[in-house]
């Protein structure tokens, strides 16, 4: 008989093997923060991935796993700046560990059961923080899906036909962002039946803030032109400069036209968790809709998202359907199956309650701090040496700065290829520039003068190869 059936004694090997894979990534690490870059085709030389004719015994497949997480790009160590994401939270770290081994589909109580109740108590907190107390929210896979689920809502608000009907919209429909938006409103808008081009970009400020003026005056103009002003996004804390659109004038006009209020807050929701600097979503309280990743600045393993709604019932109307072989027992309440765009959902919640466990309202508060400190000490450590030039002041969490006379992708380029850092580069008012993201509150002033040492010696670099 063909050994197709895993053996007991296999499954103890393969588990012993993780705390000493887990060592080595971490020593890993260590030594050497950011290897230099491999490209596709050199992995694909160094790795055959193809399906084997005959399975690997369980030591063979730890010597793969091991070479493959060794070669892949490390993202908790100070070298990675790239994104706004990073580091690792031991606590919640080991409950994504565990909820592997749990496995449940967080569907029905039935399936899931303390689960359910774990995610509901992280909602719940959620919801206070925003002020939304009479709300409700689900965990989604990333912020893109719950701006998506939130954009649903509102044109489910707009047009309640729609739904059962498909879309006939009486004229075209609008939806308002700022320029500096996350790009998956657009996305959404393409999806949702919206439309791309219906989705108007205001103007921002110099600070990446919506102009809000030209947003009145643009809600305006489309009514008068007979178009169909359905939803306004405001994005606290923008991915590229980290900009908070302000919300109370925003609101100003969602109210006067009747319009829906989404606050993409993936990024700045992180700010909620601290009571001086949470006035940055002051307004908050008063959406229709909240989008807020834990996998950002909260820094829990990918991926964390809750859409969060100010009215119990908004998921179920949009998204609840019958499905008798599933939803069997219980309150509708306990099976969140009904208010989720999936079916079968991996739980992202028991990382989040770990971390907030772990950490407490102290803790939570301290992150922010941190992570505000780095951004501060950073753009301080720019202005300081003539080498640099800060593009704008920073918002919060991201710095924006160049290299004088280095070409901004290039530099990034190169810190990649040479294995001294990953960071991104990004465009604002036709200025490029590199973006530092400081998400990662283990990170010290000493790795940030390091990375600022590193990028100018690139730079250095690159100007003699000309
Ligand atoms: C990151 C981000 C998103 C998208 O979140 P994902 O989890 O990456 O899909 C949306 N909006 C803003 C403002 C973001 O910063």
């Amino acid at each position: 008989m063909a050994a197709t059936v895993i053996k007991k004694e296999s499954s103890k090997q393969l588990l012993a093997a993780l705390p000493e894979l887990v060592a080595q990534l971490l020593a890993a690490e260590e030594e050497e923060p950011c290897p230099p870059y491999q490209g596709a085709e050199e992995l694909t030389r160094l790795f055959d991935l193809s399906v084997p004719e005959c399975g690997l015994d369980h030591s063979d497949l730890i010597e793969l796993l091991r070479k493959v997480i060794l070669a892949t790009p490390r993202t908790a160590t100070p070298a990675f700046v790239n994104q706004l994401y990073g580091g690792r939270l031991w606590p919640a770290t080991l409950a994504e560990m565990l909820t592997a081994m749990l496995n449940n589909s967080m569907y029905t109580f039935k399936v899931a059961g303390l689960q359910i109740l774990i995610e509901e108590q992280v909602i719940a907190e959620m919801l206070r923080l925003a002020g939304l107390t009479r709300g409700e929210g689900i965990f989604c896979p990333g912020g893109s899906i719950s701006n998506l689920v939130a954009m649903l809502a509102a044109r489910h608000f707009a047009l309640p036909e729609a739904r059962e009907n498909g879309l006939h919209p009486s004229a075209p429909l609008r939806v308002y962002a700022s320029d500096q938006a996350h790009y998956s409103i657009t996305k959404n808008a393409g999806i949702l039946g919206y439309g791309r081009h219906n989705v108007r970009l205001i103007p921002t400020d110099e600070n990446g803030r919506m102009n809000t003026d030209l947003l009145a005056a643009a809600v305006a103009e489309d009514r008068r032109n007979g178009c169909f002003p359905v939803l306004v996004v405001a994005t606290a804390g923008t991915t590229v400069l980290g900009a908070f659109d302000p919300i109370p004038e925003i609101l100003e006009i969602t109210q006067r036209f009747g319009l829906w209020l989404h606050v993409d807050a993936a990024l700045g929701g992180g700010f909620l968790f601290h009571p001086e600097h949470r006035g940055r979503l002051a307004g908050v309280e008063a959406a229709d809709s909240v989008t807020w990743n834990p996998h950002k600045m909260l820094g829990v393993p990918l991926s964390a998202s809750v859409v969060l709604f100010a009215r119990k019932g908004t998921l179920a109307e949009n998204l609840s359907e019958a499905a008798d072989y599933l939803f069997q027992e219980d309150d509708a309440d306990l099976n969140p199956g009904l208010r989720s765009i999936q079916c079968g959902r991996r739980n992202d919640a028991l990382k989040v309650w770990a971390a907030m466990q772990y950490l407490g309202k102290e803790g939570l508060c301290r992150r922010v701090e941190l992570q505000l400190a780095l951004a501060r000490f950073a753009a301080l450590e720019i202005s300081k040496d003539p080498a640099f030039e800060l593009a704008v002041p920073p918002a919060s969490v991201t710095v924006c700065f160049r290299l004088r006379g280095a070409d901004s992708p290039a530099l990034a380029h190169a810190l990649n290829e040479q294995g001294l850092a990953k960071i991104s580069w990004a465009s604002f008012r036709g200025q490029t520039f590199l973006r530092l993201a400081c998400v990662n509150p283990d990170m010290t002033e000493e790795d940030l003068r390091a990375l600022l040492r590193n990028v100018k010696y690139a730079g250095e670099r690159q100007q003699n190869a000309h």
